[in-house]
């Protein structure tokens, strides 16, 4: 069987700079890139906050010339998703495509967290064209415009005050008739004047010719006062959690309630020595492009450490 020295899952930011720093350490990385090469920044547009580029980039030019710069160090990306791992015993067994076998003697983790959608038509069609799961990722693009934000938990209140600071209206689209937030973060939305809240409605559907334009709502969805009414914004932004993509590793290694994995203080080690958790797969808090590409340094780094502290047999 194959034996992989440094088994990279995943090749969004974490994924390629973990590769980078692997391949110029010689560990000989084998990254598997997963159903979706490059991660999440693949599916937006325009970068405007990663450092080194003054006029910005888009996120698959960004993702390419990370990937460039891996393979100049011979890093190895492989088609395959990965469908079981087995962290029981050293070398790890890791499965590709449910037919293929690996052992690994470390392993990076570096699958991403997947915004949670309403899962309308129109969200789809307009994603990157003002439909966005990142206040400060694409807030920028809202300065002096008309906003919604879809959610009633900490997250979205959040995102709705760091947004007021840009736009000169926030709709905050909550489903129940209060919200979820500790009360601190409602203290923010409900005296801040920019910010309207939108008590028991539910999104139908966006609206606009060349972008989002606007929203059609539902308050009381189903109930015989029920009322249907359409909001003008530019912009809608989802804030209804995230889903990390850790399903594989449930029962191996230790998670929060929402499925974010854990790691060791300030490091990126899992509670299995040897396994490595990099990027929004472990960051519930942070989750941007530089951050991962950091934390993805940092497990190679930790990697790289726990190789030459215990060699494998
Ligand atoms: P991801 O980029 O999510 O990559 C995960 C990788 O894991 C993928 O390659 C996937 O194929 C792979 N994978 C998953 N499961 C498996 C498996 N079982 N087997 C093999 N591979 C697997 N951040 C910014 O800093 N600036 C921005 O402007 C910005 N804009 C954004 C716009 C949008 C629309 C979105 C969705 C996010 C944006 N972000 C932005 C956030 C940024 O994309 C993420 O923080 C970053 O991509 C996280 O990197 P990652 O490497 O941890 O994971």
């Amino acid at each position: 069987m194959e034996r992989i020295k440094c088994l990279i899952i995943g090749s969004g930011p974490a994924g390629c700079t973990a590769a980078i720093y692997a391949a110029r350490a010689d560990l000989n990385p084998v990254v598997y890139e997963g159903l979706q090469p490059g991660g999440q920044l693949t599916i937006t547009t325009e970068i405007e906050n990663y450092p080194g580029f003054p006029n910005g980039v888009t996120g698959p030019e960004l993702m390419d010339i990370m990937k460039k710069q891996a393979l100049r160090f011979n890093a190895d990306f492989r088609h395959g998703h990965i469908t079981n791992v087995d962290f029981s015993n050293r070398p790890f067994k890791i499965t590709i495509d449910d037919s293929r076998e690996v052992e690994a003697d470390t392993v990076i983790i570096a699958t991403g967290a997947s915004a949670n959608w309403l899962g309308l038509p129109s969200e789809e069609k307009f994603k990157g064209q003002g439909v966005s799961a990142c206040a400060t990722c694409d807030g920028f693009f809202y300065r002096k415009k008309v906003v919604a934000v879809v959610g009633g938990g900490d997250t979205a209140c959040e995102e709705a005050v760091y947004l007021s600071g840009l736009a000169n209206k926030v709709y905050l689209i909550v489903r129940k008739p209060f919200l979820r937030a500790s009360k601190v973060m409602q203290e923010r939305v409900f005296t801040n004047e920019k910010i309207e809240v939108l008590f028991e409605c539910n999104t139908l559907g966006l609206f606009g010719e060349n972008g989002v334009e606007g929203a059609h709502l539902v308050r009381r969805m189903g109930e015989p006062n029920e009322e249907k009414f359409d909001i003008a914004i530019d912009g809608f932004f989802l804030a209804i959690g995230h889903t990390p993509n850790t399903k594989i590793f449930k029962g191996q290694l230790d998670m929060d309630e929402v499925g974010y994995i854990k790691t060791d203080g300030v490091t990126t080690k899992t509670n299995v020595s040897g396994v490595f958790a990099a990027g929004d797969v472990a960051d519930p808090i942070y989750r941007q492009g530089i951050t991962a590409a950091g934390s993805g340094c940092k497990a190679t780094i930790d990697a790289e450490r726990y190789i030459t502290e215990t060699p494998c047999v």
